[in-house]
């Protein structure tokens, strides 16, 4: 069996892929009744010349961490990743409660039934492209996690824990500004979920190098994606952290991203900026190139690969 990604377009080897932004939002449909301050990524035109500009400044592979019934549509996901030649991830899992209609049914479900969606997702197909000629699986299980591990839905974090038991598909956790991340890795040690299938998203909000250290020595993988966002000080804080963790040997355990749900972010900087910017920004400070390939791809497609068998998809 060879460990494979599974894109919105099929099954690709982690070495085929070269720069992958670990963490982005490609397209986000509005969510009406969902919270007001909710990002919508919807104008075609714009995302498409996105996409071809950063396939042009040497992107390889986007992670889209939408999931189903706040915005996702994995036909529409399908659709730019044939048009624009650049590898989409598409996901399955759950969303902070603010993004949803009010008494969505995900929080009605039990853990079991939450796992068993899970998995047709990720073995089968996303739901909105089940009539289609060919499905389009989910790559992994995006999640949220609230400011304490109390606010967070135990039942959909335990219903993660069994859809990563039982597929070995990773966990993408969204995080408040990296709260409680030591709660949420005990609780999956708990669940025997193994670590190194963990991966904390937007960490670098808390730009502790003692809590980053810990966490990184842990087996998971902290996702940093404040680069182009000047209201977290991106020159004081995960650029310093960043250094200081590559410096102490600890860049395997990083996945860099830009986190681009803002339309305004998809024009200016534009996510051509991680594979422009980013690296050479990295090359200037003389982090060698292969430290800086597995910042920007492979750290993240190690996570994302899993056992596959390649028949199972024809
Ligand atoms: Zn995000």
């Amino acid at each position: 069996m060879d460990k494979l990604i599974t894109t919105v377009l099929g099954p690709v080897a982690p070495s085929e892929l070269g720069v992958i932004d670990a963490h982005t939002h490609v397209w986000i449909e509005p969510v009406i009744g969902g919270a007001d301050d909710a990002p919508v990524l919807n104008d075609d035109a714009m995302i498409m010349a996105g996409l071809v500009v950063y396939r042009e400044s040497g992107g390889s592979a986007l992670v889209d961490c939408q999931p189903a019934t706040v915005g996702r549509d994995g036909n529409v996901l399908r659709r730019l990743a044939q048009a624009s030649g650049v590898h989409l991830i598409a996901c399955t899992g759950f969303h902070r409660q603010r993004y949803y209609v009010p008494a969505p049914p995900l929080w009605e479900m039990s853990a079991e039934s939450t796992a068993d969606l899970f998995m047709r997702e990720l073995t089968v197909g996303l739901t909105e492209t089940l009539d289609s000629m060919q499905p389009v699986r989910a790559g992994f299980i995006k999640i949220a996690g609230e400011a304490t591990l109390a606010a967070t839905p135990l039942h959909l974090l335990e219903a993660a824990a069994i859809a990563c038991r039982a597929t070995a598909c990773a966990i993408l956790m969204h995080t408040e500004k990296g709260a409680a991340v030591e709660a949420f890795l005990q609780f999956f040690i708990d669940h025997n979920v193994d670590p190194q299938r963990l991966v904390f998203c937007h960490v670098d909000k808390r730009a502790d190098f003692g809590f980053h250290s810990e966490m990184a020595q842990s087996g998971a993988v902290l996702e940093y994606d404040t680069f182009f966002r000047p209201k977290y000080d991106p020159e004081h804080n995960v650029w310093p952290l960043l250094d200081k963790m590559i410096t102490v040997g600890l860049a395997s355990q990083i996945a860099l991203a830009t986190d681009m749900a803002e339309a305004s972010m998809w024009r200016n900087p534009g996510p051509a900026a991680f594979p422009a910017v980013i690296h050479a920004r990295l090359a200037a400070m003389n982090v060698p190139q292969t430290t800086i390939n597995h910042l920007m791809g492979h750290n993240i497609a190690m996570r994302l690969a899993k056992p596959v068998r390649k028949e199972a998809y024809s």
